[in-house]
């Protein structure tokens, strides 16, 4: 058969366990093709009236969507009735080539039946058909990205029959063309492994472009204005199509439909789409999907029932209203879809056209739903409802997706609300997801300048917040090509799961259609991008590659200018400026009373400082990154590396004549040039800090990086240091290594140069005395670098005590200090005993170590890092996420080394991962004092510190 190249798919990398999980070819019809393997096992799970026996702790096993709607039952809300095939049973499948376990087919007829008890209907009868719909439901909510087919059941016989139950041709028309077009599309005309959205024959495009062409032959604007005769010949055109293309009929049988149906519900777990999802966001590719039979309700059988999707609160900014969007008239998908911008659900902001002025008692039913949903979950959660005759019935909760801001709004309000504790609260947000509200906003002059001139071309709904001023891009495809070279911003008139790698790239994304719950609005607020839909002024030309709006054309390359917070759309580029709370923080031009989301931001993080066990420091060489440490929360300076204070005007010159120094005395009078300086350096540092602490590394990179390398750059500085361009060359030879990583530097340059070392402890001595004049309490801790033996820091520790006893004595001033050592050699973690007899704490650089233990150079693993994600041989960039395996095991010995010698000894991180939660998590279980990161990322070191120990306590 022709077939076989159909589902087949590219090889995708999966765990182990998934070999078994592997792709079924052909779909077996009403699930009597089964398996003589005996399960014992549960394959149905009901909520019916009285009869639930799921609850929403079932996810694994039902589903999100499935263990909530059992759940909703529990709680007396009106769902549908309907019943589970468990994930068991999908995983079943695709192992056994496309069987169902023994028993399953009797079991779902028997529920079948049941369920058109429930509302006194009958599946496949033509007199009172009962039409259900076959809902995918992973363990993880996925949203979009499988499929669910809705009114299956119908047929030419059975249409007829539903006519006469409902006494409306045309709404039983519409429903059995939906169904039919969904059930091909969905059942028929599987993905294909080529690219995201191949279908082998298009059946869905070709149907949709029939319906535009009758509706725009007849100049109807909208769906429910096309007549019941139209509609039929619809579904007539739709069947031969099929016939047609696939030489096969389509499906009459109702019992057919539906088996068809819960095989392509199994198998679109494994649609390319899905998998991406997964990929993308971490989801186990071994967990399988539920499958959801349920009686279905209309919301398009007239002006009395309608269709709405809801979010119990803001999901953009995270404000405690009742967010949700309804259409009168209409089907589940409809809303979510973007085919018509729906209304609102009160009057304040929908008027009257509100839910709340069109149905006010079942406004007022849905707005009780949405508490009891609250207290019950506890979490902000996103619905589905649909009236049917002036009745209300739920089809889904879930947790709704949100912003950064939105998650952290909720999760504070929900403390002060008492329905969470503040350890729940702390356990809501990513500790990454921080790193958003630090995104920029636009420059309120340049934007009111722009306005002003005439720029701003339209408004939409602002569905995620930020600035984003890029060129646009049409296409998802194109969007990846184009990001490479600058933002993009992606202008699509409704995103659809496909869309999703475009969507990664763009800085910004822009829709012409949809609402706040459409799949562009939901999928930005995940990824965190700023985000305008419903912007129906824009009109999309993808053929030409062009956009218009109000008349003005832009075409692909052009720039624009979204502002996710207020839904403006703005021509050409505008400024940035800092977030709200960078405002308040980094530049202090906002005071904190006036800035609410700094306030709630500050709420959080004095929550997970009062949970949290690690200190979190700072890497920060400057005052000013002292001062901005400071704000963002650190308890001192981790790291402060000396070798910027080299460089800049008056002292690059000194400390390039220290280099080529021939003897020790020419080098001393160089340092004493740089001394005052350094000196300076420390004072204002000290002063930001105010009794912090702060560990200062001795001069580490090697002396090279302070020379020019190019013959006319060196011939030039000869001439300004008055001596011969060949010394000069000669000593910038001398200086080239062959593996400078691995070469002089580090203490290996204080042992060579101790009045390196001499000048640079004076220094800070010299400047924690000025301080302590001052009034301001210094303890200086002074880090020796690349210690590989004991031996080495004796030596070094020898000159920075001289140091000490000079300055002490000359000024008559004491102060107490502390010598360490950085650990970012395996063999100073291998020998740390006896390095902690002279350490007095360790500070682990680990990104050093991270190439000394792994050997790989970090400047040069790009090569082939790449290669080693993909084939799984590292999980991680070991450079970003700590390998705790290796790299944390070098660690945990130098740790319990160091402490038998010095049970005091104070530890901490000072390397890339300390600012990386899952290594942060790491540095806790350790035993680490402290971890040490840039001051961008304190934050999120507060919250990742406040986690773990969260997550520790609920492992015991
Ligand atoms: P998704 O997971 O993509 O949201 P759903 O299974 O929730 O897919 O279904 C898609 C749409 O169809 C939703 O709007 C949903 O409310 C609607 N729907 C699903 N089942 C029924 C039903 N039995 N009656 C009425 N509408 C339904
Ligand atoms: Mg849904
Ligand atoms: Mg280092």
């Amino acid at each position: 058969m022709k077939a076989k190249k159909k589902t087949v798919v590219k090889a995708q990398k999966r765990p182990k366990k998934m070999v078994a999980l592997k792709r079924v070819k052909k779909s077996t019809s009403r699930g009597k093709t089964v398996d003589k393997k005996k399960v014992q096992k549960k394959y149905i799970y009901y909520f019916l009236p009285g009869k639930v026996n799921g609850n929403a702790k079932m996810k694994i096993l039902l589903g999100g969507k499935g263990a909530n709607l059992a759940e909703m039952a529990r709680l007396g809300i009106p769902v549908p009735p309907g019943f589970t095939i468990t994930t068991e049973v999908c995983k079943y499948f695709f192992e056994t080539n496309g069987k169902y376990p023994a028993g399953l087919a009797d079991e779902v007829q028997k529920a079948m039946e049941m369920v058109g008890n429930v509302v006194g209907r009958k599946f496949a009868d033509p007199e009172n058909p009962l039409l259900v719909s076959v809902r995918s439901g992973a363990p993880a909510s996925m949203p979009g990205m499988m499929d669910t087919i809705l009114n299956l059941g119908l047929n030419d016989e059975i249409v007829e029959g539903l006519i006469k139950a409902t006494n409306d041709a045309r709404f039983a028309y519409d429903a059995y063309r939906r169904f039919v077009m969904m059930y091909s599309d969905v059942v028929i005309d599987q993905v294909t492994g080529e690219g995201l959205k191949k279908k082998k024959y298009g059946l869905r495009e070709e149907f949709e472009r029939l319906f535009e062409e009758k509706k725009i032959q007849n100049g109807w604007k909208y769906d429910y204005e096309v007549p019941a005769d139209i509609l039929k010949e619809l579904v007539h055109s739709f069947k031969a199509i099929v016939l047609e293309k696939t030489k096969a009929p389509f499906p009459e049988n109702p019992w057919d439909q539906l088996w068809g149906a819960i095989g392509a519900v199994f198998k679109s777990w494994n649609n390319p789409r899905a998998i991406e999802y997964r990929r993308i966001n971490k989801i186990p590719a071994d967990w399988g999907t539920a499958a959801n039979i349920q009686a279905m309700v209309f919301g398009n059988m007239g002006n009395d029932c309608a269709t709405g999707v809801a979010f119990t609160r803001n999901p953009a900014t995270g404000s405690p209203e009742f967010y949700g969007e309804w259409l009168p008239n209409a089907q589940g998908e409809d809303v979510v879809a973007g085919i018509r911008t729906p209304e609102k659900l009160d009057r304040q902001s929908g008027g009257e056209k509100s839910l709340e002025a069109v149905f006010p008692e079942i406004y007022k039913e849905l707005l009780n739903i949405r508490n009891k949903l609250e207290k019950h979950f506890r979490d902000m959660q996103d619905i589905e409802f649909t009236i049917e005759k002036g009745k209300l019935w739920m089809l889904q909760t879930r947790a709704g997706k949100r912003t950064a801001f939105a998650a952290l709004r909720i999760a504070v309000d929900m403390v002060r609300e008492k329905l969470i504790t503040k350890e729940e609260a702390l356990m809501r947000i990513q500790p990454g997801e921080l790193n958003q509200l630090l995104r920029p906003i636009f420059d309120p002059a340049d934007k009111k300048k722009a306005i002003e001139s005439g720029r701003l071309l339209a408004k939409g709904l602002p569905a995620g917040p930020g600035a984003a001023s890029g060129k646009i891009v049409l296409e998802a495809e194109r969007a990846i090509e184009a990001a490479k070279s600058g933002p993009v911003i992606l202008v699509r008139s409704e995103t659809s799961p496909e869309d999703i790698h475009g969507m990664r790239v763009a800085c910004g994304i822009l829709t012409q259609k949809g609402g706040m719950t459409s799949h562009a609005a939901l999928v930005s607020r995940q990824m965190g991008k700023v985000c305008i839909v419903g912007c129906e002024e824009i009109n999309v030309d993808e053929e030409s590659r062009s956009i218009t709006i109000k008349g003005k054309v832009f075409h692909e390359g052009d720039t624009l200018s979204i502002d996710g917070s207020t839904g403006e759309v703005i021509e050409g580029h505008i400024k940035t400026i800092p977030s709200e709370i960078l405002q308040v923080i980094e530049s202090k031009t906002l005071e904190p009373e006036n800035a609410p989301t700094y306030q709630i931001f500050q709420q959080f993080m004095k929550w997970a400082d009062s949970v949290r066990r690690l200190g979190v420091r700072a890497n920060a060489d400057t005052p000013q990154q002292a001062r901005l440490a400071v704000s963002f929360g650190a308890e001192g300076i981790g790291l402060c590396r000396t070798e910027h204070m080299f460089f800049g005007e008056g002292k690059i010159d000194a400390m390039r004549r220290m280099i080529i120094a021939p003897d020790s005395e020419s080098r001393k009078k160089a340092l004493e040039v740089i001394l005052p300086y350094q000196k300076e350096d420390f004072t204002g540092i000290f002063k930001e800090m105010n009794g912090r602490a702060v560990t200062i590394r001795t001069l580490d990179p090697p002396l090279h990086e302070f020379l020019p390398h190019e013959k006319e750059e060196i011939e030039k500085l000869a001439g300004i240091m008055g001596i011969d361009a060949e010394i000069l060359k000669a000593k910038v030879e001398e200086l080239k290594e062959f593996n400078p990583m691995l070469g002089h530097r580090g203490c290996r340059l204080g042992i060579s140069y101790p009045e390196i070392t001499y000048m640079q402890a004076t220094a800070i001595f010299e400047a924690a005395i000025e301080c302590y004049k001052e009034g301001i309490k210094v303890k200086p801790e002074i880090m020796i670098p690349l210690v590989g033996d004991v031996k080495e820091l004796e030596l070094q520790k020898e000159v920075v005590r001289k140091a000490a006893e000079e300055v002490f004595s000359r000024t008559g001033i004491k102060i107490k200090y502390a010598v360490g050592t950085m650990i970012e050699i395996p063999r100073a973690a291998i020998t740390a005993d006896a390095i902690a007899k002279e350490a007095e704490f360790f500070s682990f650089g680990t990104n050093d170590l991270t190439q000394t233990v792994m050997g790989i150079s970090r400047d040069d693993s790009g090569t082939f890092l790449n290669k080693y994600l993909e084939e799984g041989v590292f999980k991680n960039d070991p450079f970003e996420v700590l390998d705790t395996v290796g790299v944390g095991e070098i660690i945990k010995i130098a740790v319990q080394k160091g402490r038998k010698t010095r049970p005091d000894l104070k530890v901490g991180i000072c390397g890339e991962h300390g600012g990386e939660p899952s290594s942060i998590r790491f540095c806790h279980e350790a035993g680490l004092d402290y971890v040490s990161c840039s001051p961008y990322r304190i934050p999120i070191a507060r919250l990742a510190a406040a986690q773990s120990v969260l997550v520790s306590k609920a492992k015991k």
